[in-house]
């Protein structure tokens, strides 16, 4: 039986930069994951809040100035328990840990950027990375949106169009291009792969040929102050490949979500597990299933895991639960409408008529009920039971997997993960 510091489950934004901190605190820590977490679903940004009334157009400059209200309308929002401290604290460590490596992230908690969505809408976020935070619409100007006509799922024309209708000071103008070879022809590319092929000088500059003979350009006068592209400038070599379109184009470039997978999320959580194993006193078990774990007189005592040929008790002083909400498989469901949380058997706070799950749009201003389930916390960051009772004293919870943290309400996201990380170390370090 191996003895640890810190047990972390889960291997999302909150688990990632969990385990990274108490590392960093010289703490030996066991990080446990069955995947990557929704990392590579989600645009790789951290949202705080975006959106205050909730149902509101407008987005919100600065986060903290709308809080107080957002908390009131939601008294059981994980930020809550967290407090603006947690929030400010959450945010800073985690540039501090991602600008360890050539992540190069910006911002702060105190603004929102405004930044174009895949379909052209404003997407209000704290922090991003710089290719990213290039594209922030406050800037104003006029911008050229390349598309790929292998990628499918990304669409400059409609970009452009829907931001040019909302009047935001930006001129967008559209160009579909044919990708060079080795994509071109692929009607079935994804993200990762065209980031694959950027990541060759040869590729990089057959795109710039093409952008340049583009009838768009030729007509366009003066030319444009920003090229934008769906976020697929490189993987390991991203720094590279942003930098080395500038200097072809001679203007600012920056990147525009895509449907998953993310390549932006992909480069955060290669990131933070690189980070993670420098770093690392303790170990990382990626593709291993926490089975379950014993509560005894409010303490954790053990979890098991699922190994080849069986399962294995691991054992330590704390344990932190960053499993997710539905998503992140952190809660489990069945065709009942039960929904349960399949380690602990924590109890859940939710709905078992399956009709009440679902808000009619994806991204409802008021969240989609089933994200809004999860287990409910206390201020030390532990579980509780209906009546608030803690439940184990040595375990805390991190992220999607806590009630009320739905991240389509307010737009409130990954600064959840941050903040509520932020909360757990100081309940664990002192
Ligand atoms: C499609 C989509 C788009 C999003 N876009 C944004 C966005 O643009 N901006 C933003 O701020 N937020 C966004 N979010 C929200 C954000 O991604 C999540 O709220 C947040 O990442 C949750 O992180 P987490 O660490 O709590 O959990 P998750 O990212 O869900 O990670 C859970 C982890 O736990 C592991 N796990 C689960 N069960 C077990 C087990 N039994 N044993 C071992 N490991 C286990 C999983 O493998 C995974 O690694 C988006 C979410 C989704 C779903």
């Amino acid at each position: 039986m191996n003895k640890y510091d810190v047990v972390v489950i889960g291997a999302g934004l909150g688990g990632l930069t969990v385990a990274c901190q108490l590392a960093q605190a010289n703490k030996k820590v066991l990080l446990v994951s069955s995947g990557a977490g929704t990392l590579l679903l989600a645009s790789g940004c951290v949202d705080v809040l975006g959106f205050q009334p909730m149902d509101s157009r407008e987005p919100i400059k600065n986060p903290l100035d709308k809080m107080a209200t957002f908390l009131t309308e939601n008294p059981n929002h994980p930020y809550t328990f967290t407090g603006q401290e947690n929030m400010e604290t959450g945010l800073n460590a985690f540039l501090q840990l991602v600008n360890r490596s050539s992540l190069n992230y910006q911002g702060s908690v105190h603004r929102n950027w405004l930044l174009p969505s895949g379909i052209g809408a404003i997407h209000p976020t704290c922090l991003a990375p710089l290719s990213l935070a290039n594209g922030d619409l406050s800037k104003g100007g006029t911008m050229l949106l390349v598309g790929f006509k292998e990628l499918r799922d990304f669409y400059p024309m409609l970009v452009s169009q829907n931001l040019n209708e909302q009047k935001l000071g930006v001129q967008a103008d559209a160009v579909t291009i044919d990708a060079p070879a080795p994509i071109g022809g692929n009607m079935n590319v994804t993200p990762i792969e065209l980031a694959r092929a950027f990541e060759k000088a040869d590729f990089r500059r057959e795109v710039v040929k093409a952008i340049k003979n583009s009838k768009v350009i030729k007509s366009s006068g003066k030319g444009y102050d920003r090229f934008g592209f769906p976020s697929v400038l490189g993987l390991n070599r991203h720094a590279e490949v942003l930098a080395d379109l500038e200097k072809q184009l001679g203007k600012t470039v920056f990147e525009i979500s895509t449907l998953p997978p993310s390549v932006p999320g992909r480069r955060l959580f290669e990131g933070l597990r690189q980070t993670f194993l420098q770093l690392a006193k303790g170990r990382f078990l990626m593709g291993t299933k926490v089975v379950d774990g014993t509560i005894e007189k409010g303490r954790v005592t053990q979890i098991r895991i699922d190994t080849a040929s069986e399962l294995k008790t691991i054992k330590a002083d704390h344990y932190v639960l960053a499993t997710g909400g539905i998503f992140g498989g952190g809660l489990q469901t069945d065709l009942t409408g039960k929904i349960w949380e399949p380690i602990f058997g924590l109890p859940v706070v939710s709905n078992s008529d399956r009709h009440t799950w679902f808000a009619d749009g994806f991204l409802e201003p008021q969240g989609q009920p089933v994200n809004q389930y999860g287990v409910k916390i206390n201020a030390q960051m532990n579980p509780v039971d209906e009546s608030n009772q803690p439940l184990s004293e040595n375990l805390y919870l991190v992220g999607a997997i806590i009630a009320n943290s739905d991240w389509t309400r307010g737009r409130a996201g990954e600064g959840v993960g941050l903040a509520t990380a932020a909360a757990v170390i100081k309940q664990i370090s002192g």
